[in-house]
């Protein structure tokens, strides 16, 4: 084991925290689910994150899902130079815009329409307020333990930090928001059933993560999906896909695109914007024409579809399309999460190893996670140790047990081989 230094990055928490709410701008960031102090970066490239000691990292994060094709990748790199080098906002359209739209409606087939953002948050934020104001209804039904960023009313049994963290409610969201959102168990077929049965005509909108990353990697039923469609379809509901995690991740179309099931709206981020501050939302046509200019619901963003961000969400899109490493990312991730699951079996810890495609998550768990209370029950303090230990063996990964873990392109057989004896190394040392 390496026991690396770290007093560079604890001194530069130390300052941040004087000036920054816990020393960071986004909580997941604070490592407060596994203890300790969070790692200061210096710089990316490829698979490796290196911090400000010196310590060089294998990246299982890849900045919590955007850097599918590595960090720095070159192309990505110079099609931001570029478009610096011409300005780096004008409030007036470009060409990028359509580029990109395209891109995203190819790629998408629900997508008819596409509207640009600049953060999952306002994607989330923006499709629920047009699912409003399109049927003129104000309830939604979210699912326990799915996370669409802090937008007050989903944040209520929110996943991801929140999850970590145990606040499923967040101060300052007032509850007569919250009362407009209603919060059901991910994959339960029989109360969706009855909530929209009961109440579907005062429900706007269903939102969920098709496959879910924010606690921890979980699958839904196929029967689930078949009767988000068929149920919302029946009750004029909105049925909004929340990828801004597996668009382009779990394959070019998304989720979607896996399940053969055509949501009548879609969130996208993450991956889309190429490491840069870039999401949207799109569906159906006659749902997104009600968006202004073209129709009355009101959204808008004084960087929306930024030129940076366009070239550089634009040039990752058209290399994923172009040449695909999504065969080559399911092979790895096999061997990974295979490896992964041995490496706790042959310690004789239970655990369970739920992957599609490059994300995946190690439940320290008895049985399969299903949902949040099954979720729930995973060991927290197990994980803290086990992340803490392929820290040590310089293998970054999500810094809690509910979150999903990412690879890239860049990520080589030898480094899947690397991080499977170092996690085979870190649990049979692990006392039970
Ligand atoms: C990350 C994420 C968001 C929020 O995106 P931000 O860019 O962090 O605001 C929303 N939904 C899902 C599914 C996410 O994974």
């Amino acid at each position: 084991m390496m026991n690396l230094a770290r007093s560079k990055s604890l001194a530069a928490y130390d300052r941040a925290r004087k000036l920054i709410p816990g020393g960071v701008n986004s909580p997941a960031r604070a490592f407060g689910a596994v203890g300790g102090h969070p790692l200061f970066i210096d710089r990316a490239h490829g698979q490796y994150l290196y911090d400000i000691d010196g310590n060089r990292y294998l990246d299982y994060i890849g900045s919590w899902g955007p850097m599918i094709l590595g960090h720095a990748e070159p192309r990505v790199i110079e099609s931001i130079v570029r478009a610096a080098e011409r300005g780096t906002s004008y409030g007036a359209p470009t060409e990028n815009e359509s580029r990109i739209a395209e891109l995203i409606i190819a790629a998408v087939p629900s997508i008819e329409r596409v509207r640009l953002v600049s953060s999952g948050t306002e994607a989330t934020m923006s499709a629920i307020r047009v699912a409003r104001g399109a049927t003129g209804r104000s309830k939604l039904i979210k699912f326990s333990g799915c996370y669409h960023g802090h937008v007050d009313s989903l944040l209520v049994a929110a996943g991801s930090a929140a999850a970590t963290l145990g606040v499923p409610d967040s101060p300052g969201v007032t509850t007569g928001v919250s009362n407009d959102t209603i919060v059901l168990e991910y994959n339960d077929t029989v109360s969706l059933r009855q909530t929209l049965d009961s109440l579907g005509h005062e429900i706007a909108a269903v939102i969920l993560e098709p496959i879910v990353g924010n606690m921890g990697t979980v699958i839904p039923t196929q029967e689930f999906l078949t009767t988000l469609r068929s149920e919302t379809k029946r009750h004029g509901v909105v049925l909004i896909f929340d990828e801004v995690m597996t668009g382009f991740r779990v394959a070019y179309g998304g989720a979607q695109s896996l399940f053969g099931i055509e949501p009548d709206m879609t969130t996208l981020g993450k991956i889309v914007g190429g490491g840069l501050p870039l999401a949207a939302y799109g569906g159906r046509a006659d749902i997104m024409d009600q968006v202004m200019p073209a129709g009355k619901i009101y959204q808008a963003g004084t960087l929306s579809g930024n030129p940076l961000a366009t070239a550089a969400g634009a040039t990752t899109l058209e290399i994923l399309r172009d040449e695909s490493p999504y065969e080559y990312l399911e092979q790895q991730a096999d061997r990974l999460g295979q490896g992964l699951l041995k490496a706790a079996n042959a310690a004789g810890i239970p655990a369970q190893l739920q992957r599609v495609g490059s994300m995946m998550t190690l439940f320290f768990n008895d049985g399969p996670v299903v949902d949040w209370p099954s979720a729930n029950r995973s060991n927290r303090q197990r994980f803290a140790r086990y992340f803490w230990g392929l820290m040590d063996r310089g293998v970054y990964m999500p810094c809690s047990q509910f979150e999903a873990l990412f690879f890239s392109r860049c990520h080589t057989p030898d480094d899947i081989s690397t991080t499977i004896a170092a996690a085979e190394d870190v649990l049979r040392s692990m006392d039970q």
